[in-house]
């Protein structure tokens, strides 16, 4: 009993301090958790899933249709539709692979509503830097008016549309995918930190020292590999994100135990 409370004290101690809490990776569930029975990536039970297995973050894909409509969807076109040109009425006969349509922003809002996870909310790149600034405009309106810009953090490819996203909401973490910045531009841009394919920071491992020194945090997508996943952790990775979230969490239990 003695030892026992012995190493709550310590452990709380190292929690209190944050040398414990600092260095410990979280869970970004990609596009959702999708590779459960009976879900599909983008899909609200991805949403859902990704809730019910307590991650940090479910991440997420939103364009803005023809007639301005934000639905939550991966790839550029479906059916032969391409997404951002078509009115949202042609989408709304899509079923998804698990029966599901496709959501709107607002159905998915709704229903993040009675969650807890964060929103990881990636903008797609749209075709024009005014159509990027637009879906910008729209979506952060969107979400202040949901009440959820203390859930939310955005990410983008284009530079156009992350900077949009930080001066229409300056106070909700943007971070940049693209790959092609370093750590010392994209602290200059007043982003919260990078979001780049781990093979990007396989090429620059100083970059996760750079990010830390300026204050930046560093997200790896899409890591689902057990090798990455513990490389990235080793590497000080702030998020790790993964199709398969309880798999990364119980590496990060396992790295933070050692
Ligand atoms: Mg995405």
């Amino acid at each position: 009993m003695k030892r026992i409370s012995f190493s709550l004290f310590f452990l709380s101690l190292l929690l209190s301090t944050g040398s414990v809490s600092a260095q410990q990776a979280q869970v970004i569930a990609h596009r959702g958790y999708w590779t459960v029975d009976g879900s599909a990536q983008n899909s609200i039970s991805s949403l859902q899933h990704a809730d019910s297995v307590e991650v940090y973050g479910s991440e997420f894909d939103v364009h803005l249709t023809a007639d301005d409509i934000p639905v939550v969807f991966h790839d550029s076109k479906v059916n032969e539709m391409a997404i951002q040109e078509v009115p949202y009425a042609d989408l709304q006969s899509v079923v998804l692979t698990n029966g599901e349509s496709i959501p709107t922003l607002q159905e998915y809002l709704d229903a993040a509503q009675g969650l807890n996870t964060r929103l990881i909310f990636e903008l797609k790149s749209h075709k024009t830097p005014e159509r990027d600034r637009e879906a910008a405009r729209k979506v952060v309106d969107m979400i202040d008016a949901a009440g959820l810009t203390g859930r939310t953090e955005y990410i983008a490819f284009s530079l156009e549309a992350a900077k949009a996203l930080h001066r229409y909401s300056p106070q909700t973490p943007v971070y940049y995918l693209n790959g092609d910045l370093d750590p010392q531009a994209v602290k200059a841009l007043g982003f919260a930190g990078i979001d780049y394919n781990y093979k990007v920071m396989q090429k620059n491992p100083d970059w996760f020292k750079q990010a830390k020194e300026l204050g930046l945090k560093v997200n790896v997508w899409t890591v689902n590999d057990p090798a990455v996943m513990q490389e990235m952790i080793e590497s000080g990775a702030d998020f790790i994100t993964t199709d398969y979230p309880e798999a990364a969490k119980k590496a990060v239990l396992l790295h933070s135990s050692k």
